[in-house]
């Protein structure tokens, strides 16, 4: 097939924001939706899963960290249970998710560990990620998870939510997770080519976009409109990339069906549809941070700190920290100020106000002592932080 691309950007400048893109991902969400994980209704293409992992554990050994989100689990308790098709009854379905997970997740840990790669199961819902601190616990979850080498293996806990089962067949799901995450990028691998300015079902004359700004409204009508109550589908393929875009995340939509597909993504080949986010990552959190008018409350540091966070982009350590002001819950936005009360910065704390007033002063290695856990070995990791352009 020729490549085609939107009115907007030229080839060339397609290829070249692709390099710019891919070059810098390090950590990378991959979305595989059940179309193409169950071969026609007859249950797991083992072959294609183990195909896909492999390309997985080859991006793992160019040092890219990878979480993937799987869908697949109703279409395969569908199978297990021998029903003829898709239940239409919604507990039916959640049932039928409980069942085949199973064998979804049992079927990525063979193929991983066959590369000798361990994965873990994490069920998620979208109220896991709405409330902070559940989302705080999800977020340090993956990252000990990542830094041990493990992929994790999300899906929607279907059991208790049904979000994804009545409408995105978690590609919204995937683009929280990238938000979570803190991803580069996302990748959702689906049985088409990408997104076309019209549905190449019924119009042969559709277009492929290589490339699209991911905030562009227009994508959404083009994509089905929003009254459309499909599965998956383009249109929550769509709202998914804008959701990723919102903290900086592009997304990369692809069919699975080809060879090598993230590989070849990877290598930046202009295969799909790159959906571009404005913004990157750290600079979308940051600026996130810094409209941020409200504080939950102060923590006051000393002068080693501020110069640790202004001169060194340092994270905030506990030992830095004088005075802490007002209640304020785990992951809530708070400022710090110097002695003379001067802002500094504006971060997220990974501790509440009773937690860090115990640990204040200490040394990073005492707060589980102290606190009987640790949530994290700092206050305020550098990455959560914004700090205020300094004086002079
Ligand atoms: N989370 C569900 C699954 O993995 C969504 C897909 C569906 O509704 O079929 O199966």
């Amino acid at each position: 097939m020729t490549m085609r691309t939107t009115a907007m950007s030229s080839p060339s400048m397609c290829a070249e924001e692709r390099e710019r893109q891919l070059a810098r991902v390090r950590r990378l969400v991959i979305k595989i939706g059940s179309a193409l994980l169950t071969a026609d209704g007859r249950g797991l293409d083992r072959a294609a899963m183990a195909a896909w992992v492999q390309q997985m554990v080859s991006l793992r050994q160019q040092g890219i960290e990878l979480i993937l989100v799987s869908s697949g689990a109703v279409a395969e308790g569908v199978v297990r249970m021998g029903m003829p098709q898709r239940p239409q009854d919604m507990h039916a379905l959640q049932a039928c998710a409980a069942i085949g997970q199973m064998g979804l997740v049992q079927a990525y840990a063979d193929h991983f560990l066959h590369h000798g790669v361990q994965t873990a199961q994490v069920l998620l819902t979208h109220d896991d990620l709405r409330q902070r601190q559940r989302y705080l616990n999800a977020r340090q979850t993956l990252r000990t998870l990542a830094s041990w080498g493990v992929v994790p293996v999300i899906n929607e806990n279907d059991t208790v939510a049904t979000d994804e089962i009545r409408l995105g067949d978690n590609d919204t799901l995937a683009a929280w997770v990238a938000q979570l995450v803190d991803a580069d990028l996302l990748v959702i691998l689906t049985d088409q080519e990408g997104m076309f300015d019209r549905d190449p079902r019924q119009d042969a004359q559709a277009r492929l976009f290589a490339q699209v700004r991911a905030l562009d409204e227009s994508l959404l009508a083009m994509a089905g409109g929003g009254g459309r109550l499909g599965r998956g589908g383009m249109y929550t393929k769509v709202k998914a990339a804008r959701l990723a875009a919102q903290s900086g995340t592009s997304t990369l939509i692809a069919s699975g069906r080809q060879p090598d597909i993230l590989l070849r993504l990877l290598a930046a080949e202009v295969l799909g549809t790159l959906f571009v986010a404005d913004q990157e990552p750290l600079v979308a959190r940051k600026q996130w941070l810094a409209a941020h008018l409200q504080h939950a409350g102060r923590l006051v540091i000393d002068a080693g700190a501020v110069a640790a966070l202004r001169e060194r982009g340092g994270s905030l350590l506990a030992v830095g920290v004088r005075a802490v002001e007002g209640e304020f819950k785990a992951g809530e936005v708070v400022a710090c100020v110097d002695e003379q009360g001067l802002r500094v910065a504006v971060g997220l704390c990974n501790y509440n106000a009773t937690e860090a007033r115990q640990v204040l002063g200490l040394s990073s290695d005492r707060i589980a002592a102290t606190l009987g856990y640790a949530a994290a070995g700092e206050l305020i990791h550098r990455d959560n932080l914004f700090v205020e352009p300094g004086p002079g």
